[in-house]
């Protein structure tokens, strides 16, 4: 059986995947449509469970570098009355002790400590050029830019040895890619997943989604690291993304709206969405309208092929659930194919894989991402009632400073999967 792996995507979850596997020492190809990694104003917030993943590819000092912490976040009233907030308190542990070249880097290896990390702030494309340069000095590693998946054909299906071929197109003309395993992180329109036909389910929101980055002088006016602007007209994430200044302003859109239209009503959303004196005095750096999700494929897996990140699952931004969720399935999915190609655990650690992933999306992700959206716009009565009436948000007035802490990073722990348990109680026998 050959030994490799290709990954299909070079965004955050193909990237980090690709570097785990390559710390320790498989070989692995990324093919990746686009000339170079994508620069669209997408994820910035992480939370400390997917941190826990950064560390443990030996990153997360770099991360830190370049990024904020993001310690406090309330949701707001459009006057910018404050209906509820919390901060992460508590004492932080964040060390790594990395090696540097081919060495793994983890400071906190069995990825139990994330209850010890904070939230990071970091533009996804900051995250992706961050793996990107770790890779190039590691041995097995190709990146390619360029190179589109168009097809992917598994032979001997279901011997040990099977393998997959993908087929790409580029300028180079048609090339193929011989692996053990394929996955599939190529994203929300993921070739790889109808390429295998695995089905898409779940629905698209009626309203849309424009992400933008300004400079505005926020924090002058009390704005926290994060907030949630709840109003059923003007419903909003205000987010602080850079230590020099820059916020992310994303804000809901009727659905129906055209690409024009929506730049037309930006400074009308600005005015009714910012504080401080009009006319205002900003400047906008990226725009850019998102339809909005919530779906999740039929099955992570199809004979030697996998899915993970976007490919695999899809919801709406708000609560930064999307990337956090995909950065933990590389981590998963890291674990599996290492202890699978180093010959510890059977092929089954795949399916568990497959299974586990798919479980905590539906049954975790999918609802607490729903119900982040639907808070900031869709309650019964007035808004100021709000704290009152919503659960999550009662809990939240109602706790303590620390409690409110804990909840930050407790809330979210069932996001992760430990699949140590997997590969040493259910199978760890070998083919
Ligand atoms: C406005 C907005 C804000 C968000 N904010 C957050 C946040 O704060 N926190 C959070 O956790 N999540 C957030 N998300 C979600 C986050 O952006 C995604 O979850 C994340 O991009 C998924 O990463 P990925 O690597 O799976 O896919 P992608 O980043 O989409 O990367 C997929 C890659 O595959 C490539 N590709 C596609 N097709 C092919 C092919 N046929 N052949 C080769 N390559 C191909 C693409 O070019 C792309 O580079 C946000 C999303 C949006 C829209």
């Amino acid at each position: 059986m050959a030994s490799s792996i290709v990954i299909v995507g070079a965004g955050p979850v193909g990237l980090l995947l690709a570097l785990r596997l390559a710390q320790s020492s498989l070989p692995v190809t990324i093919l990746e449509a686009l000339p170079e990694i994508a620069n669209s104003p997408r994820a910035m917030a992480y939370l400390p469970v997917a941190v826990a993943e950064l560390a443990r590819a030996g990153i997360l000092d770099e991360c830190r570098r370049r990024g904020t912490a993001g310690r406090k976040i309330c949701w707001r009233r459009l006057d910018g009355g404050v209906i509820a907030e919390m901060e992460r308190v508590g004492v932080v542990r964040e060390k790594e002790e990395e090696k540097e070249g081919e060495g793994e880097g983890e400071g906190d290896r069995d990825g139990q400590g994330e209850a010890e990390y904070e939230n990071l702030v970091l533009g996804q494309q900051v995250l992706a050029e961050i793996i990107l340069k770790r890779l190039e000095g590691l041995k097995g590693v190709r990146v390619l830019f360029g190179k589109k998946v168009v097809e992917v054909l598994q032979r001997g299906e279901g011997s040990a040895e099977g393998s997959v071929v993908v087929v790409t197109q580029s300028s180079d003309g048609e090339e193929r890619f011989e692996a053990a395993y394929v996955v599939g992180a190529d994203g929300g329109r993921s070739s790889v997943r109808k390429l295998i036909g695995v089905e898409w389910e779940g629905f698209t929101w009626p309203e849309q989604l424009v992400a933008t980055n300004v400079y505005y002088p926020f924090d002058k006016y009390g704005y926290y690291d994060a907030n949630f602007i709840c109003d059923k007209d003007h419903w909003a994430l205000i987010a602080k993304v850079t230590k020099d200044g820059m916020w992310r302003v994303s804000y809901g859109e009727p659905g129906h709206l055209s690409y024009d239209e929506l730049k037309q009503r930006q400074p009308m959303k600005y005015n009714a969405l910012f504080p401080g004196p009009k006319p205002l005095d900003y400047t906008l750096t990226m725009w850019s309208p998102y339809k909005i999700h919530q779906r999740c494929a039929a099955t992570f897996r199809v004979g030697r092929v996998l899915l993970a990140g976007d490919a695999a699952h899809l919801c709406n931004p708000f609560g930064g659930l999307g990337l956090t969720s995909g950065l933990l399935d590389a981590g998963a999915l890291a674990d599996s194919l290492i202890a699978r190609l180093h010959g510890t655990a059977s092929d089954a650690i795949l399916d568990v894989y497959a299974a586990t992933r798919r479980a905590v999306f539906k049954d975790v992700v999918d609802p607490m991402s729903a119900a982040n959206k639907l808070r900031l716009h869709a309650y019964d009565g007035d808004v100021d009632s709000l704290g009152d009436s919503d659960g999550f948000l009662q809990l939240v007035k109602s706790a303590t400073r620390e409690e409110k802490g804990r909840m930050m990073v407790e809330g979210v722990r069932g996001l992760r999967v430990d699949m140590r348990g997997f590969l040493e109680e259910a199978v760890a026998g070998v083919e």
